[in-house]
Parts: structure tokens; sequence; C-alpha cells
């Protein structure tokens, strides 16, 4: 049962206590500018704001209105950010009294299929904007849960929100992973610690898929784990029988492992991280994957592949997961260059009939554009390259029609000659 509208006041929170707060602050829009809230795009940016009435703090809830004084919507604000508003509900219905909590628990069932999997105890169940959460990522590892806030109103919600998500789920205990560049873009401090329940051991062992791997979320990259790509490791395994797979920037082995079971040949896992690559090699023998050749490499990825190059090594198998090299648009050019680079040298190190996995988790760079950084590479190489799968983030990390931009991680799988 939903509580009954209250107008002029929503839900918010401080401290871990939910209370019944006044809205006194308005956002106007300019004209014009409307239409992507219509459209139920979540972003108001600086250059759309007409003016401000009231004095709204950072992170405050405000009303979003046209120039007539028409309710377009909620949002968080952040007069210090790029994106001042953030939008949390569209049209000028109030918010209702419950508003969180309904929001946190259809994330929750959005995830019920793979809650519901035996073999599977990591994945993420709240992803932000996509579920009408901006700022706020869940991720599920095991009996832990390991939070983000990433922007001044979600990060006053935290506790509330901590606590309304160990009342509603089987978790042992919740840690904020609060230290990513998106924080300090937002004006919040670094923050890596418990919230709430029992601390989490050093290591979490999670399934996936089948395969087990431990996960370290206060110390590794990220939340811990990319989750993002099981899916993709899943099926780029199908293709790693027997063959000699390269894991170019592998962190902690998920594709190896998986390539490991599916009866690779070798293993050649490169990372610069020495840290990420002794792990790989606990999860390899974790799965009881010893046995098959591996071969860590600490390096840079960007100088190996020319070393490899320059001794005519050849591969049957290379995936190349590079992290993200433009985070915006401005960044374009050079992560263009980059991503051409890995993939040009990747495509003359392949067999006649080998499989190129390859990816990019640049939100600046959209799936086209890769595609075509590709295809100036094939050229360069002078490979002929099919594309078999078009690869894309996991369903955990759902990308609303309204809000594209959620869509970061692409990736093809190819076939080389
Ligand atoms: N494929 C991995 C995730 C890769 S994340 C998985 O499935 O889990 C990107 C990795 O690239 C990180 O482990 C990071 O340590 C590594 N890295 C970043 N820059 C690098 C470089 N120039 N050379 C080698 N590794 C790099």
């Amino acid at each position: 049962m939903s509580s009954p509208p209250c107008q002029g006041i929503f839900l918010w929170a401080r401290g871990g206590v939910w209370y019944d707060a006044a809205v006194k602050e308005t956002v106007i829009v300019k004209a014009g500018r409307e239409k992507s809230l219509a459209l139920r795009h979540p972003w108001i940016l600086s250059g759309a704001i007409d003016g401000v009435r009231g004095n709204p703090g950072t992170g405050a809830l405000v009303r979003v209105a046209d120039r007539k004084g028409n309710t377009l919507g909620w949002g968080f604000y952040n007069p210090a950010s790029t994106i001042p508003v953030r939008l949390v509900a569209w049209g000028n219905a109030p918010l209702q009294a419950d508003f969180w909590k309904r929001a946190l628990r259809r994330a929750i069932k959005g995830r019920e299929l793979l809650e519901r999997d035996p073999d599977l105890t990591a994945y993420r169940l709240v992803y932000s904007e996509s579920d009408g959460l901006p700022g706020l990522i869940v991720d599920r590892y095991g009996d832990f849960l390991v939070l983000q806030t990433l922007n001044p109103g979600m990060e006053e919600l935290k506790a509330a929100i901590a606590e309304f998500l160990m009342e509603t789920l089987p978790a042992r205990g919740i840690v904020e992973k609060n230290d990513g560049q998106s924080r300090r873009r937002e004006g919040l401090p670094q923050r890596v610690g418990l919230l709430i329940g029992e601390p989490p051991p050093e290591s979490i062992e999670i399934l996936e898929n089948g395969l087990r791997f431990l996960v370290d979320p206060l110390r590794g990259q990220k939340t811990g784990f990319y989750l993002d790509q099981r899916e993709n490791r899943d099926l780029a395994a199908r293709y790693a029988g027997g063959k000699k797979v390269l894991d170019a920037f592998s962190y902690t082995g998920g594709f190896s492992v998986y390539c490991a079971r599916a009866g690779a040949a070798a293993l050649i896992r490169a990372d610069a991280s020495r840290d990420a690559l002794a792990r790989g090699q606990r999860n390899l023998s974790l799965n009881g994957l010893s046995r098959v050749p591996d071969n860590p490499i600490r390096d840079n990825v960007f100088q190996l592949l020319r070393t490899f190059r320059d001794a005519g090594r050849r591969f049957d198998m290379i995936i190349l997961d590079p992290p993200k090299l433009a985070a915006t648009v401005a960044q374009r050019e050079k992560a263009a260059r980059g991503y051409k680079d890995i993939n040009l040298l990747a495509l003359k190190l392949l067999s006649p009939g080998g499989i190129l996995v390859t990816f990019s988790c640049s939100g600046g760079i959209d799936a086209a554009a890769f595609e075509r950084i590709l295809s100036w590479a094939a050229k360069d190489a002078r490979r002929t390259v099919q594309v078999l799968h078009r690869l894309h983030q996991g369903p955990d990390h759902p990308v609303r029609l309204s809000f594209p931009e959620a869509a970061y991680l692409k990736g093809l799988l190819c076939r080389v000659w």
C-alpha cells in the first residue's frame, strides 16, 4: 500500500531517520529547455537554468519548474556540479511519502531473476539514474552490500537507505566505497568503510555462473569486481576451447577463469597491477584450474603488445578490456587513438581465424564510434574482421530509453582472418 501524496512535502532523511520536509526552493528552467524533461531525461545542465527561487543548499531536493511556474519535476540540487539538478521524478505530482523506498524496492524486484540463480551471488542491485535513483550504486557480494553515493543529495540519504536495505534484504553488513573521481567532481569527500551491520571479511567469496571469485570491496577497484562483464565473460569462454588466450587488462582474472574452465590451452594474463594478477592466480586455483598453463605479466599493455609484435608472438584469442580512456566527450580524440592503437596491435598478433574480444567502457565513445575505430584498425592491420557478437553491460546495469548515457560498456567479439 502506498501512502497518500503529501502536498509540497516530500520524504527526506538525515542521520538515518526519515522525515517529511517541505519543498521551499525552485529551480526554473529556461524556455525551450523543458523538452528533455518532458522526455524524462534526468539531467539539467547549468546552461539550461534560468534562475533559482530561494536559497537551496547543496544536496537539497528542489522543485523544477518552467518560467510560468508549472512544476516539471523534482531533483537533487548541487550548484557546484556541471549537472546542478538530477531529477528523481517528473511531472507535477508531489512525491509520495514512501517514494525512496518504492524506488529501492523496484530496483530490487528488477534483479529477482539474478537473485534466484543458485550459481550467482554477486550483481548490481541499484544502478543510479537507470533505477530512478541518481548517484546511488548498490552491489551485492554474497552476504554483503557495497554502496556508493555520488552526489550530495544521495549522500544525505545514505544512512537511511543503508538501514532500509538492511531491513529489507538478507544482508550481514553494508560498506561504502566512496572513493571515486565522480565524488570529487561533486565536492564530496573520499570515504571507505563500514556503514551498518557486520564488517565483511577482507576477501568475500562470490559465485558467478558457478565460478568462485575472491572480491575485496574496500581495497579493490570500483566496488571490487567488474560485474558488468558477467555475460560477456560467459560468451567469450564459448570460443576459448583449445586456444592460447591473451587476457589483456585482466584485473583479477575474470575472463581468464571462464576461459580456463572452457578448456583454454594456455593463458597469458597482463595487467599493470601486481596485486590484481596475484588475485587472478588465487581465483584460478580456487576453481581447481591451476593445471591450465598461466603466465601473469605485469606490464603496461600498450607497451607489451608492441613487445609481442616485435617478437613475432601469435595468439588464438585476445581479450582487450582497458580502463576508461575517455570519461567525457572532450577526451574523445585522445581516447580514440588509444583504442585504435591497442586494437591494431592485437589484430596483428592474432593467428588466422583468431578471436578478438574488445571493449570500451568510455562514456564519451558510443558503440558506432567504437566500431568505426575498429574498422580503421582492421584496415591498417590489413586483416579481415567479422563481427560475431555486439556486446554491452549486463542486465543488472539496465539502460532506460530516456537515459541512453547509462550505456557505457560496448564491445565486439570478432573473428579475424
Ligand atoms: N577484464 C577485467 C576488468 C579489467 S579493468 C575483469 O573482467 O575483471 C581494467 C584493468 O586494467 C585494471 O585491472 C587495471 O589495473 C588495468 N590497467 C589500467 N591501465 C593499464 C595499462 N596501461 N596496462 C596494463 N593494465 C592496465
